[in-house]
């Protein structure tokens, strides 16, 4: 199935199409449009949810947001981005912000967990960890799964909400959940973590803050250059190493680094966002030229 045909690419309309619909995706919409973009800008979301933020600008009348519409093909020669479910866009540009995951499969068990994956998580944390207090009528002990930022940020949530954190940088192979009565409330959740070589921890909330790495499998496939950690390779202007394609957010590398933070995305929004605009405002007179 094809989208509605936007704008014919002879016109003086440029085509944005954005895979990928997180903060660094929101932050280029906005900076588009404070600049008075007058193209079009499809954002592909892989997720059903429709958090605020994302409706806003989709209320913007340039704007489109496709949710639950993952982005699965790019044809680079063609400029077209295909959808799991058939749709295809056209496009002049694309960025590519489809962020970070995991850098492994989740534990056995994890859904019994509190997981720490992404920002919006904290609140949801916090609020799990409330309950378990309540429901055991004590400071909870948190066993606290994963190394590196995201497992530090939640180490600091947990203190925060009074939990005593055991940390542990071994990966679990399994999650065992508890089953606590007490009249009608009763909790299941994480309260064990057992591993490899049959040792094992005990708390009263597991806490999964796991590592995470570039999501460039989109990119690779389309012939991107991609850095050996992850990360689509971009240069100083947020350029991927194909033409018409850019990368910016926790998708992107530059040098290869990825530097993983809200601002880091929010900055490369503006600049991206920048050099979109000169490349839309040349294209009427490239056209003309040829
Ligand atoms: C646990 C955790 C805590 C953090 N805490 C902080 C903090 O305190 N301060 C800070 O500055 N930064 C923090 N960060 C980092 C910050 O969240 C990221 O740098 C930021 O979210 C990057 O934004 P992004 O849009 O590039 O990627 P993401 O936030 O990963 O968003 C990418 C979006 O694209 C979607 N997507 C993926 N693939 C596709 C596809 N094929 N098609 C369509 N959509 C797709 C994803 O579902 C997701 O919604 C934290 C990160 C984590 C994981």
């Amino acid at each position: 199935m094809s989208a509605p045909a936007p704008t014919p690419s002879t016109s003086a309309a440029t085509r944005i199409v954005i895979a990928g619909a997180g903060p660094a995706a929101q932050a280029l919409v906005a900076q588009l449009d404070r600049a008075r973009f007058t193209g079009t800008i499809t954002v592909l979301s892989n997720r059903d949810d429709t958090p605020t933020e994302l409706l806003e600008l989709a209320m913007l009348p340039q704007v489109s947001v496709r949710f639950g519409q993952p982005a699965s093909h790019i044809d680079a020669v063609n400029r077209t981005v295909a959808t799991a479910d058939g749709m295809e866009f056209a496009y002049d540009q694309l960025v590519i912000a489809t962020g970070s995951a995991p850098v492994a499969s989740p534990v056995d068990g994890a859904g019994q967990c509190l997981s720490y994956a992404t920002i919006d998580d904290a609140p949801r944390v916090a609020k799990g960890i409330q309950k378990v207090a309540r429901e055991l009528g004590r400071r909870p002990v948190g066993i606290l799964v994963g190394t590196g930022a995201a497992a530090g940020q939640a180490e600091a949530v947990l203190r925060a909400k009074g939990v005593r954190p055991i940390r542990t940088t071994a990966r679990p192979a399994a999650i065992i959940p508890a089953v606590v009565s007490g009249g009608s409330a009763s909790r299941q959740a994480a309260s064990a973590v057992v591993f490899e070589d049959g040792s094992s921890m005990t708390g009263d909330l597991v806490v999964l803050a796991e590592e995470r790495v570039s999501r460039d499998g989109l990119a690779a496939s389309a012939g991107l250059q991609t850095a050996a950690g992850g990360g689509i390779v971009i240069s100083r202007d947020y350029r991927s190493s194909v033409p018409g394609i850019w990368a910016i957010g926790d998708a992107a590398a530059f040098d290869g680094v990825r530097l993983g933070l809200l601002v880091a995305a929010a900055s490369a929004a503006g600049a991206c966002a920048t050099q979109l605009l000169t490349e839309a405002s040349a294209a009427p007179a490239l056209q003309a030229a040829a």
